[in-house]
């Protein structure tokens, strides 16, 4: 199999390839640009009530998922030969970037586990080299809609995914700015007409209209991503 392959550990294997399983995404995946298999994680449990979590030790509220089942849990879907990434969903983790999404997706695919309850024992994380990934300064209940979203990311940016390759390289971040604004069809909506600029058929102006906009978004919303831009323009 060629391409890049997602292994998900989860308690919801439904959830997968849920919202990946439409649109671009779900065409790619249909015709083998990417491959996913989503792995139930309570089937490597052994004891007779098939657990996967435990009382956390030291006490406190809540249940931590426990690192023998998914140690062979891992084990199973990635094998110490298997040189693909393997990723802990986790608000802990480091922020998930569109430059860590790129790498990913020049690579053989990823290992995602996917927490629940109060998160997993600190043991698994050391014990197999766990990279913990967050999509953002929020709590979700479970680490499945995180991993849809690391993978959306991802796949739109594998070879074939996305009809139009150049629109890839003109997206917010990608030249570390924010994307300027579009306008389509009518020429007025509500009395607000779309600028001039836009419309005068003068390419380079259109061209330093747009990189001005980028610049001025990008200062106004989010200062940290335009401080590294000093000089730049
Ligand atoms: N007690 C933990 C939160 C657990 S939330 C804490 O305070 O840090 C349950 C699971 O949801 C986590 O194990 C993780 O897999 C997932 N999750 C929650 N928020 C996330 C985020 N911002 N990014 C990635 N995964 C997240």
């Amino acid at each position: 199999m060629s391409g890049f392959h997602a292994s998900v550990l989860t308690l919801y294997p439904e959830m997968f390839p849920g919202a990946l399983g439409l649109s671009l995404a779900g065409k790619a995946l249909q015709d083998g640009k990417w491959s996913l298999d989503a792995v139930q994680i309570r089937d490597f449990a052994n004891d007779r009530h098939r657990s996967v979590d435990d009382t956390p030790a030291g006490g406190g509220a809540g249940m931590v998922m426990r690192a023998d089942v998914l140690a062979r849990a891992i084990d199973h879907v990635a094998p110490p030969h298997d040189n693909r990434p393997r990723l802990l969903m986790s608000p802990r983790g480091k922020p998930l970037t569109q430059a860590r999404v790129r790498e990913l997706a020049v690579g053989p695919g990823a290992t995602i586990l996917c927490g629940r309850f109060e998160g997993v024992d600190q043991r698994i994380i050391e014990a197999r080299e766990l990279e913990e990934v967050s999509i953002g300064d929020y709590i979700l209940s479970g680490g499945e809609p995180a991993a849809l979203v690391l993978l959306d990311a991802v796949v739109r940016l594998l070879p074939g995914v996305m009809g139009n390759d150049i629109s890839g390289d003109e997206e917010s971040f990608e030249g570390g700015l924010l994307e300027h604004p579009h306008y389509t069809r009518p020429q007025e909506f509500e009395g607000r007409a779309i600028p001039d600029v836009l419309v005068s058929g003068n390419h380079a102006r259109i061209a330093e209209w747009r990189r001005q906009k980028a610049l001025e978004l990008t200062r106004a919303r989010r200062p940290d991503l335009a401080s590294g831009l000093n000089g730049k323009d």
